[in-house]
């Protein structure tokens, strides 16, 4: 495992970042729309401002050209994002915020080790930032992590974090480990289903609290570390990475050879495969169907700053239509799982599914 600072959450990971360069008070952090709102607050937290940058046609990861087009005298930032583990074209934006002298910060939320040329993401900007949630390669349980490429940061970073994070309350800590126990327990692809509705349930009763905090205000959870009983797990990082390699790279084939004639994003060579993305036309009925048939299919994000939706979208910032690929991309994406409970036959069954009701 690279060293680096931990988080409560990756949003705080980057929402620190942020707050440790002491931007002026107008700044702008240029993001992909195409992203979740967790991106937005961890910007929130820094007091700058998201604009919102435009997917590439047919993929998942930002557009060089609608960058360009939308930076302003006011863009101090850019957060690039590895959807699912593909890597945006990192020459080019690279380029770009070198000539224009933009901070380069990478979500590598998706992705451990994807690669651009022989270079591994995450270490082209100034700083790259992790998770290590359930939905994320390796999960260790909530908490977030940051990496510091441009170590002539690091002094400032440290005294700003030693003011303000401290580890979560032993309550919390409790109820997080029960949480990762039932994790382990039930995350199994015939309860995938089952799961969200009781997660979504749970968390409208405020049972368990959502992974987006659509109130605004600044949560308590930003002032702390990821829990040092989570930190433990990371242990056997180094072993758990190179079984999902591995084991993504399988199921990724298993997918590619039977949904080959599907609208994939195209292929690029040294990819890891968080999540296997592919177009259809009909995602909304092909949900429904997956979800009475117990498939595991998944449908984010399906708005383009996920889950927000409506008049919400207007209140980060977002104009409807600013972004066309990425507002396509939600109506029209969906992702099959690589992580470790499927099994490869499991995978089959998957792709045999999309192949059957999909188009
Ligand atoms: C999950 C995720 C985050 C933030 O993760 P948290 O640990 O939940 O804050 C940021 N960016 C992307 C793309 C993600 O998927």
């Amino acid at each position: 495992m690279i060293p680096g600072y931990y988080f409560f959450r990756g949003r705080y990971a980057l929402g620190h970042f942020l707050k440790s360069l002491n931007l002026p008070k107008d700044s702008q952090i240029a993001i992909q729309a195409f992203t979740c709102v967790a991106v937005v607050e961890g910007i929130a937290l820094s007091g700058s401002k998201p604009i919102y940058i435009d997917i590439l046609e047919k993929d998942v990861v930002m557009d060089p050209a609608d960058l360009l087009k939308k930076l302003t005298a006011r863009t101090k930032v850019v957060v690039v994002q590895h959807t699912f583990g593909r890597v945006a074209d990192m020459n080019q934006i690279s380029a770009l915020c070198r000539e224009r002298g933009l901070i380069l910060i990478e979500d590598c939320c998706h992705t451990w080790s994807s690669k651009s040329g022989s270079k591994e993401v995450g270490s082209f900007g100034v700083a790259s930032f992790y998770s290590f949630e359930w939905g994320k390669p390796v999960i260790a349980g909530i908490g977030g992590f940051l990496r510091l490429n441009d170590q002539s940061l690091g002094p400032a970073l440290v005294k700003h974090l030693h003011a303000e994070v401290i580890e979560p309350p032993l309550f919390r800590r409790v109820q997080l480990e029960l949480q990762y126990i039932a994790f382990r327990l039930f995350f199994r692809p015939k309860f995938y289903w089952k799961l969200r509705k009781l997660y979504h349930f749970l968390s409208k009763g405020r049972l368990i609290t959502a992974s987006y905090n659509p109130s605004g205000e600044e949560s308590p959870e930003s002032k702390w570390s990821m829990s040092k009983w989570a930190r433990l797990r990371l242990k056997t990082f180094d072993k758990k990475l190179a079984r999902l390699k591995t084991h993504s790279s399988a199921l990724s084939q298993v997918y590619d050879h039977i949904l080959g004639a599907f609208d994939l994003p195209r292929k690029a060579d040294g990819v890891f495969a968080h999540r296997f993305p592919l177009f259809v036309k009909n995602k909304e009925e092909l949900l429904k169907l997956a979800s009475k048939k117990e498939i595991e299919i998944a449908g984010w994000y399906d708005s383009p700053i996920h889950p927000l939706k409506g008049s919400e979208l207007n209140k980060v910032g977002y104009l409807e239509g600013s972004c066309p690929n990425a507002e396509r991309a939600s109506s029209t994406l969906i992702s099959l799982p690589t992580h470790l409970t499927i099994s490869k036959c499991e995978a089959e069954k998957i792709a045999n599914f999309v192949k059957n009701y999909g188009n």
